[in-house]
């Protein structure tokens, strides 16, 4: 199992607590330096770019809540709508940039982020594996009334 989380690019998950790493990210960001959602603001605000083929060119995640959010305009300031849409997360209420977080505050962030990630795969695998439970009795159900009949 903690083969399986730490094959599930955790330590990718991990490196993106630091904001210099999550800047890192935004090298395709469709804004420009002065908008209100500048990459520098992004990285700031907790989020790095997540955009693919499959997601939006703007889809970004938090590094300690998971929310994604795409559909950014000029004018959206990072901090207000990672509030708005995850008003639930410790970064965003905290509302510090890191560079005036204390150690402590920094280290509990980096703890509960790990965590959090943590328990969303070993959440995501516990219904993978009741799913299949589910189609195996389902499976056999369906064989025992074959040999039934
Ligand atoms: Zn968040």
């Amino acid at each position: 199992m903690m083969e399986k989380i730490l094959d599930s690019g955790i330590h990718d998950m991990a490196a993106m607590a630091f904001e210099k790493h999550r800047l890192r990210t935004f090298k395709t960001w469709p804004f420009n330096n002065s908008c209100n959602c500048s990459t520098k603001n992004m990285a700031e605000a907790g989020f790095y770019l997540i955009a693919s083929e499959d997601s939006e060119a703007d889809a970004v995640e938090c590094f300690y809540c998971g929310k994604q959010l795409d559909g950014w305009e000029d004018s959206d300031d990072p901090w207000k709508e990672h509030y708005k849409h995850a008003s639930y997360c410790d970064f965003a209420k905290l509302k510090k940039p890191e560079i005036q977080l204390t150690v402590e505050e920094f280290l509990n962030l980096y703890h509960n982020a790990l965590k959090n990630r943590i328990n969303k795969i070993i959440d995501a695998k516990i219904v993978e594996a009741q799913n299949h439970h589910q189609d195996v009795l389902k499976k056999y159900k369906r064989d025992y009334k074959k040999i039934k009949n």
